[in-house]
């Protein structure tokens, strides 16, 4: 098949869709024995997931669901949902936003392509713009979503030791502001800059020094500044740590129902001015005619009833509070003697494992993990535009802690195995 660039870009195989075949075929082998710490998945929070067929039920009940699969939305989406999320954002933070700064997509992954397409590439008076990621590593999703090679730049981060009451050995990742300024300065090609806040993989939550900072930056450079906001307040509210969600008409801000429980129903959400959402709707439009119903009708009522809110304070963030610090007492036990550091877990549900003196890179680990059964995801596909020589790119490892004790313990135990 003779494809286009666009066609040779998007059909060529790329090391995370590897993975994710990787990842596939070891779930559906149905192999009991299979330790499964790859992958994005949300857990199944069993009180969340009877509130949400308990929505269904009423939907149905309520003879909701022909008008749902049988009308298309706008092409923002669902206009019910963006007032109901308006209003909710509003009472919450006062942001002053309307339905007009609300935007629709299937799934924040979608939205994301939409978002660095638009405002990176090839310009119209024949530049090239770049989106500049301000602290690596960076969630590995969006590594292949340029329609132009490079369209990705990434500062490599400040590493702070930690130093805990109990020993625990610890890290953090700082954004390195001289570096992004440097950048800035002398790169005119940046065109927005992006953060996931919590960060996947690390579960680093950057300060609100941090974004007020990158904010700052932004808006000096006259560029948008893109907050991934997938595991964030106020859903699904997945931050053990101080922190406050800011927005304002220069920031795009990506919330997701997925990592609520709900991937399935690819629900991804922009809060911005409404010129850049009236441009979404556009692409939309062209693209996909109307984003997705279904997840924004199930959630709505839970929306204007002040009921989602509280599902994820006591029912959500517990759950995954409670699964990280079983994480980090496991990794205290078993990695006690070893010079293996932990990412501070302040969101999200990974932990992010540093091997500061590891004999193999993290993909010769993942290799010999796979060959046990046992899946993780090697680190150097997150520090996305960093060059291979930098050694810590090849030191660290991504692990989903949202699954049982147990399990993690075995796949914990078989790394320590290959590191001794
Ligand atoms: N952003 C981050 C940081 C993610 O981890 C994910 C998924 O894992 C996404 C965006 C995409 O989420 P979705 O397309 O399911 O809304």
């Amino acid at each position: 098949m003779n494809y286009s660039h666009f066609g040779r870009k998007f059909t060529q195989p790329n090391g995370i869709t590897q993975l994710m075949e990787d990842l596939g075929k070891a779930k559906s082998s149905n192999n009991p024995d299979i330790v499964m710490l790859g992958g994005g998945n949300p857990a199944s929070v069993p009180h969340v997931n009877t509130v949400f067929i308990n929505e269904l039920n009423c939907l149905v009940k309520n003879n909701k669901i022909t008008q749902i699969m049988g009308l298309y939305d706008g092409p923002t989406g669902n206009d019910e949902f963006r007032t109901a999320l308006a209003n909710q954002l509003n009472r919450e933070f006062a942001w002053g936003v309307t339905e007009q700064n609300i935007a629709l997509g299937n799934g924040s992954q979608a939205n994301f392509f939409v978002l660095f397409n638009m405002l990176a590439g090839k310009m119209n008076d024949g530049s090239t713009k770049r989106i500049l990621f301000p602290l690596a590593p960076e969630y590995v999703g969006y590594a292949d979503q340029g329609l132009t090679n490079d369209m990705f730049v990434a500062i490599k981060p400040d590493i702070e030791i930690i130093n805990t009451d109990n020993g625990s050995k610890q890290f953090k990742y700082l954004i390195d502001f001289k570096a992004v300024e440097k950048v800035l300065t002398a790169d005119s090609s940046i065109s927005a800059l992006c953060v996931s806040r919590p960060t996947n993989p690390t579960g680093n939550v950057i300060t609100d020094e941090e974004v007020n900072q990158l904010n700052l930056l932004a808006e000096q450079y006259n560029i948008p500044l893109i907050i991934d906001n997938a595991y964030g307040d106020p859903f699904p509210g997945c931050i053990y740590t101080d922190a406050n969600l800011t927005w304002n008409s220069n920031i795009i801000l990506c919330m997701s129902l997925s990592k609520l429980g709900l991937p399935g129903l690819r629900t991804g959400i922009v809060v911005a001015n409404n010129t850049v959402i009236k441009a979404i709707g556009r692409v939309n439009g062209a693209m996909v005619l109307a984003p997705n119903s279904f997840g924004p009708s199930l959630i709505t009522r839970l929306i204007n009833n002040d009921e989602l809110l509280p599902l994820c304070k006591n029912s959500i963030l517990p759950f995954y509070k409670n699964k990280a610090q079983v994480a980090i007492n496991l990794f205290d036990k078993i990695f006690a003697d070893l010079p293996v550091y932990l990412h501070k877990v302040e969101g999200a549900f990974f932990i992010w494992l540093w091997f500061k003196e590891s004999k193999i890179t993290s993909e010769q680990l993942y290799q010999k993990l796979k060959k046990q059964d046992v899946y993780i995801i090697p680190g150097h596909n997150f520090f996305i535009g960093i060059e291979d020589s930098w050694e810590h790119k090849h030191q660290c490892v991504r692990i989903n802690y949202a699954t049982d004790e147990a399990t993690l313990k075995k796949g914990l135990e078989a790394i320590r195995a290959l590191m001794t």
